[in-house]
């Protein structure tokens, strides 16, 4: 019987690891990838909005000489961290459901990459599930095509082709301004009325710059409704229009998949569909079952991110050792 199993080896199931560790238990994560597979996934370039000692996780310096860090950075530091402290990480499992047991006490069914399957036992369990596996879908006609992905790694397979780039985040944004150099046509199809506020400011000014110039062009108010293959329609304030296309890179966000804490019983917001959970202890309404990182998160999945989901570890490990020294 494990004292305490955590789903997911993001920053934020590390963080709660760790924090763990301190209170002189020793968790086992079980990963359905590798040690923070999401950052793995994020653009092969990518630099973070963040400075490296809001990255931080269980006190270890980050430290790099760029005043942000680079995606590989991170993984060299994430991973470095989770070998040196030794964590018990078991990578490619993935957990697919979470009982709670009559005697109070956890079995998650756990699968490997060859189908094995295997029953693990727990006293207590944190999902920190994370949300990059699920895109928000659009929901249309040809989105299932291979023309059409909604991760973006790289601008070189793009280069010399029509491609269409669905969102307005800073995703959208930074891989807009990645494919101009790469030689890419791009069209930016945006529904808001006009940039979002959440863009970094200092990309901002350098993007409308190059709308501005024409090097990239920028529909507002406007929806891709169907994709082709040698074409997409959209709906651009109320007018239809074709536009020639060869790749859609819909970067429309993500939202964390509650079905673990379903199936351990715990109460989802109905409206919402936000997992309930007590913010001093990130305990959901199972007790022994907790929420760390942007698996917490509401309707808005960037409510939530490394720099505040870091600090979830801290809440669960000082809740779980006073359960554990009161004898529960
Ligand atoms: C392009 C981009 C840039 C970003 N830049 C920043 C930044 O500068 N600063 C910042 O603070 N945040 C940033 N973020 C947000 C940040 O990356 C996320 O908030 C963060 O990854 C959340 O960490 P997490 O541990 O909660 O989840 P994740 O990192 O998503 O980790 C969840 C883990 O759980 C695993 N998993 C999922 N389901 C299962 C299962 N059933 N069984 C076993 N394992 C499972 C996944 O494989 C994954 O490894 C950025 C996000 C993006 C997309």
């Amino acid at each position: 019987m494990e004292e305490a199993v955590i789903v997911g080896a993001g920053p934020c199931g590390l963080s709660a690891a760790l924090e763990l560790r301190k209170t002189g238990i020793d968790p086992l994560l079980i990963e359905k990838h590798n040690v923070v597979h999401s950052i793995y996934l994020y653009p092969t370039y990518m630099t973070f909005f963040s400075t490296p000692e809001l990255l931080e996780i269980g006190g270890y310096p980050f430290s790099t000489p760029n005043e942000k860090p680079t995606r590989l950075e991170a993984l060299t530091y994430y991973r470095t961290v989770a070998s040196r402290s030794a964590l018990r990480v078991r990578p490619y499992h993935t957990v697919t459901s979470v009982r709670k047991t009559s005697a109070g006490t956890f079995e998650l069914d756990v699968v490997d990459r060859f189908e094995r399957r295997e029953t693990v036992c727990a006293r207590r369990v944190v999902v920190a599930t994370g949300y990059f596996d699920h895109p928000n879908m659009l929901g249309i006609p040809g989105e299932e095509m291979p023309k059409v992905s909604h991760y973006y790694r790289e601008a070189h397979p793009y280069a010399g082709t029509k491609v269409a780039i669905i969102g307005g985040s800073n995703s959208a944004i930074d891989a807009a301004m990645d494919l101009f150099k790469a030689g890419a046509d791009i069209t930016v199809v945006y529904r808001g009325e006009q940039y979002s506020p959440t863009i970094k400011p200092w990309v901002r000014p350098i993007f409308e710059s190059m709308v501005a110039k024409g090097y990239i062009r920028m529909m507002f108010r406007s929806r891709v409704i169907r994709i082709g293959e040698h074409s997409i329609a959209i709906d651009a304030d109320g007018t239809e229009t074709e536009l020639e296309n060869d790749f859609v890179l819909a970067l429309t966000g993500f939202r964390p998949d509650r079905s673990l804490l379903v199936s351990a019983g715990a109460k989802l917001d109905e409206a919402t569909g936000t997992p309930l959970f007590d913010p001093d202890t990130m305990e959901t309404t199972v007790p022994g079952l907790y929420i760390a990182g942007v698996a917490a998160s509401g309707t808005n999945a960037n409510e939530i991110f490394i720099e505040t989901g870091r600090h979830h570890g801290t809440k669960i490990a000082e809740h779980i050792a006073d359960r554990v020294r009161g004898g529960g």
